[in-house]
């Protein structure tokens, strides 16, 4: 059920590493010792993984009603984009995570952002840094298709001189908030946490396949790897370099998105949180209307709790979000998909359960009522037997230790 998020590693750094397992997703390691077992265990405190528990007690006054059960608390939903023209050319949608982070290191006192970017010795992998300029948090925009564990360097959270921004997918928002809850030093820097949604991660597997794909020669090594971006949604765009030329090879987003997400780790199959229901602010792309060709980015912005708005509005008074309100039935219409996904999810786990493979537990984000409404018969049914080829196709019920798997 791991999700790849890392905040294991940072819980029990001594015993517990990420390792890229090609073909699966970033996963721990652990020391195969006594204190390694004990570690793994006081670990699942942390872990988004087996379970989520959404308390509505902790949910602030004025969440949206009709959009309470199947997108979590929402006081407010905008469109709009970054002022910074760079920072929405080069970003995943219209920049509006980055121009956040950036109003809150420019404007409010915070010492840095935790978040991805590309390796730079490795472009198609991942690694978490501390941002602490706009050109760093430029470098790092975009959409990666790819594993990533922002949670595994929470430990600069904990001990930045100022509050920081976190930058996630939902589950790695889940992992960051029940980690504040085990380290009180965490709980106090961790100044605002933006998640992005997320439809599910591909592994590393899938981005060697993107690449040969695109025509890879041999003797050429990697310059540099985007997913989407510079433009909305932009190009998938890899560089490669070969007897002293470097030659661009590109994809249209759909097609990369259509080869990648055959890739997606399976707990995203059983995933009930795709747009970040623990995060103080949630940003995805506003699909609900046909993008025309070359038109600006542009981002969805579901303000979730009192302080996201309190700082959502800071960033929007000091210039750096261009915004106006949207309707709630905007999320629906832009991620069509969602709900009927999170119904089909009630046939995943009880199937998967049954035959013994790993699930899931969900409290407080229900899925039943979305299973009665959002699915016809057929779907219903294919949720079932579908998930039952699933589970032998894709061999969960087979252990694979990590750490035979080749060094990432
Ligand atoms: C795996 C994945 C699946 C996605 N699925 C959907 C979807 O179903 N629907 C949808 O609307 N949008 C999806 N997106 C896109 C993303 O949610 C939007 O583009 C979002 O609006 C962010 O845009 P932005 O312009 O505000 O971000 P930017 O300003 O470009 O900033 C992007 C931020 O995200 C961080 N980031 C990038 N990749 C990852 C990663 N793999 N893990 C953790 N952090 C990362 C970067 O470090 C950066 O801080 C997905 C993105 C990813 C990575
Ligand atoms: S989901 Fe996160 S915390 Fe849980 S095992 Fe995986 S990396 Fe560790
Ligand atoms: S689909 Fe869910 S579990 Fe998978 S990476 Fe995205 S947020 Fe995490």
């Amino acid at each position: 059920m791991c999700t790849g998020c890392g905040a294991c590693a940072f819980h029990q750094p001594e015993q517990i590493r990420m390792h890229d397992v090609v073909d699966a997703g970033l996963r721990p390691v652990v020391q195969d010792t006594h204190a390694g077992r004990r570690a793994s265990i006081e670990a699942m405190a942390v872990c988004p993984g087996h379970s989520l528990t959404h308390d509505p007690s902790r949910f602030p006054a004025g969440t949206i009603d009709s959009l309470r059960p199947g997108w979590g608390p929402i006081l407010e939903l905008w469109e709009g984009h970054a002022r910074d023209q760079e920072i929405r050319w080069a970003a995943s949608s219209g920049g509006a995570a980055s121009a956040l982070a950036l109003a809150c290191m420019e404007r409010l006192g915070f010492a840095g952002t935790l978040h991805i970017r590309a390796r730079e010795d490795a472009p198609e992998r991942n690694e978490t840094v501390l941002s602490t300029r706009r050109d760093e948090l430029l470098a790092a925009t975009g959409s990666r298709y790819a594993p990533a564990s922002p949670c595994d360097r929470l430990d600069l959270v904990e001990t930045a001189s100022a509050p920081c921004v976190f930058i996630g997918k939902p589950c790695d928002v889940a992992a960051a908030d029940k980690a504040r809850a085990q380290h009180p030093a965490l709980d106090d820097r961790l100044g605002l946490t933006i998640a992005i949604f997320c439809a599910g991660t591909p592994s590393t597997g899938g981005t060697h396949k993107l690449i040969q794909r695109l025509g890879l020669r041999e003797g050429e090594r990697l310059e540099s790897v985007r997913y989407r971006g510079l433009g909305w949604p932009g190009l998938a765009r890899v560089t490669v370099r070969g007897d002293g030329t470097s030659r661009e090879l590109t994809a249209s987003y759909a097609d990369s998105w259509h080869l990648l997400q055959a890739h997606r780790q399976w707990r995203c199959y059983v995933c009930a949180d795709h747009t970040g229901e623990f995060a103080d602010i949630a940003v995805g792309d506003p699909w609900y209307r046909e993008i025309a060709p070359g038109e600006p980015g542009s981002s969805l912005v579901l303000v979730r709790t009192a302080r996201g708005k309190q700082i959502f509005d800071a960033a929007v008074a000091a210039g750096y979000l261009e915004v106006k309100r949207a309707a709630p039935e905007i999320l629906e219409r832009s991620q069509p998909q969602l709900l009927k996904l999170r119904g089909g999810l009630v046939g995943r786990i009880l199937t998967s359960r049954a035959l013994g493979a790993a699930t899931p537990r969900y409290r407080g984000l229900p899925l039943w009522p979305f299973f009665r409404s959002e699915l016809d018969l057929r779907e219903k049914a294919r949720s079932f037997y579908g998930t039952a080829k699933r589970v032998f196709t894709k061999r969960l019920l087979v252990r694979r230790p990590v750490a035979s798997e080749g060094e990432g």
